[in-house]
């Protein structure tokens, strides 16, 4: 069996495979939203924790900040005292650092004079011979009168090597000529310490900048990276453009894209940055997108391979259908053909016959009808023998296909050696002439028949033409009356015979 052309998919799979394809579209669009609102709520929900946790940080350590500062103005103010200068250096040493002593996570406390020289220092009664003549919180105090409180760039403490943040503040003469500053520090890891308590250990790192660029404070720690100046990280910049905000980046520490939110600490040229990963954002959402992705394409999938079966199924039912039309209008088309002549048979001449006569009642269009037997068939077969009676039966079926071939006409083979044909729209003596063609036709096959008249196969041809009153039966009478005469006047010619009377006439 070899396939045959493409079908065209029947209107049934047609409209299920659009239906599919419209429900995939729109689970596929509503899991799709479904996903994006995940996405779009773990990142709100990360933004409000980050927010808040920021809030926390800045007000840690800007009132932190302000703390000590009160600490180290205790300190300026009790030197600006005329009256400490007097005092023994104990006693002295608990008047100026007394309210130092309290706050927590303070270094030592250091009075440097215009040299940078200490000369008071809350660690020691006797000051150590401390010298920060180059040092930055020293320097500017020097050259400016008006920074008021100042945070230095971090530095690590000998011998231990801890990170601390120096704070300093003017000490001035009473001309305001530059006397000395005050120094203290912040130890670092106090802010890491308090900074981890807020993290409670989850992946949030928190940071806080000087607004130059050092990078001053990390949780969780990153010792390599305290002090450095991160003016050139791709972030950094972000901060220098608002007050406060958000946004994406990479952290260059780390090289771990995240979503930092970030603020200015009070009125301090600090800053304090929160990050997430973008990765711990993505755990909170994807897997649970995952498993909607893959139970949706699962129910997609599923639903499209329904679908082909279906089709499939669908397609089938439809060729069998076609194959069982074919058959039938097989069967029917073979019901009205004759095996021998293949010449439609004589119920196909019924149907037509009563069909064109209806017409004609219509139309009032002529019609005629020629009946023709072979002459001395019987003698034929007898002398011949049957197959070759009907291989003449054929020739004369053949002769018949090649003389009636207009529209709407039929020659039909309606018993053993006798045809039958219709010609609608011919009158009686166009069928006449028609018949007479025909004889002569068949005469010319010459087909050798020694017990007829003349010794080759001929035929009697009887003709009538309709009457578009005439009753059923009449014309074909007529015809059948006028085919008898042919054969009683000697055969192998045609007579006609009209439907109403009895006149007839020899061709
Ligand atoms: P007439 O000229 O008067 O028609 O004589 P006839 O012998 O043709 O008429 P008759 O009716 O006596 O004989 C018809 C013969 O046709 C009888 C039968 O043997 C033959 N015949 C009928 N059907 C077939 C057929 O299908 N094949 C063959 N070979 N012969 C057939
Ligand atoms: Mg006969
Ligand atoms: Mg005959």
């Amino acid at each position: 069996m070899h396939p045959g052309p493409r079908r065209q998919p029947s209107t049934a799979s047609r409209t299920l495979a659009g239906s599919i394809v419209v429900a995939t579209l729109v689970i596929g669009a509503v899991s799709g939203l479904t996903v994006m609102q995940m996405r779009s709520s773990a990142w709100d929900q990360v933004g409000q924790v980050s927010q808040s946790l920021l809030e926390s940080v800045e007000h840690m350590v800007d009132r932190n900040i302000e703390l000590y500062d009160l600490s180290l103005q205790g300190v300026v103010d009790g030197l600006h005292n005329p009256e400490a200068d007097g005092i023994a250096p104990s006693l002295r040493q608990v008047v100026l650092f007394d309210r130092a002593a309290t706050a927590k996570g303070l270094g030592a406390i250091l009075a440097l004079d215009a040299q940078g020289q200490a000369f008071a220092d809350s660690a020691a009664v006797v000051p150590r011979r401390l010298r920060f003549p180059d040092a930055d919180f020293f320097l500017v105090h020097k050259e400016r009168e008006d920074v008021g409180l100042y945070i230095g760039t971090p530095f690590r403490t000998e011998p231990d090597g801890h990170w601390v943040i120096p704070l300093s503040r003017r000490l001035a003469y009473a001309d305001g000529a530059f006397a000395g500053v005050v120094v203290g520090t912040i130890d670092i890891g106090y802010f890491d310490t308090l900074f981890g308590r807020l993290r409670s250990g989850d992946q949030t790192h928190i940071a806080v900048f000087r607004e130059r660029g050092e990078l001053l404070v990390r949780n969780p720690m990153l010792a390599h990276a305290i002090g450095k100046d991160l003016t050139a990280a791709p972030y950094f910049r972000h901060f220098l453009q608002e007050r406060s905000g958000q946004f994406v980046a990479v952290s260059d520490t780390e090289a771990v894209e995240g979503l930092f939110h970030f603020t200015r600490i009070g009125n301090r040229p600090l800053i304090a940055a929160v990050m997430v990963p973008t990765r711990v954002i993505a755990e909170l959402w994807r897997p649970k997108a995952m498993a909607i992705v893959a139970v949706v394409a699962f129910l997609c999938g599923g639903l499209i391979g329904l679908t082909l079966v279906l089709q499939r199924e669908l397609e089938r039912r439809a060729r069998a259908e076609e194959r069982a039309l074919a058959a039938n209008r097989d069967l029917a088309r073979l019901a009205h053909t004759d095996g021998l002549t293949g010449l439609p048979n004589r119920r196909h001449f019924d149907e037509a016959f009563a069909q064109a006569r209806a017409e004609v009642a219509r139309s009032g269009l002529p019609l005629s009808l020629i009946l023709l037997d072979a002459d001395r068939f019987k003698r034929y077969n007898d002398t011949y023998g049957h197959l070759a009676g009907d291989e003449v039966l054929r020739a004369i079926a053949r002769v018949l296909q090649r003389q009636v071939r207009e529209p709407g006409e039929t020659a039909c083979r309606i018993g053993g050696e006798e045809f039958a044909v219709l010609l609608p729209g011919a009158s009686g003596a166009e069928a006449v002439a028609r018949a007479e063609r025909i004889r002569q036709a068949t005469a010319r096959l010459q087909i050798p028949h020694i017990g007829n008249e003349g010794g080759g196969v001929t035929v009697s041809l009887g003709v009538a033409e309709a009457l578009s009153d005439e009753t059923d039966g009449q014309c074909f009478s007529a015809a059948d009356a006028a085919l008898y005469e042919a054969k009683r006047q000697g055969r192998n010619r045609v007579v006609s015979r009209s439907c109403g009377g009895d006149d007839m006439r020899v061709a």
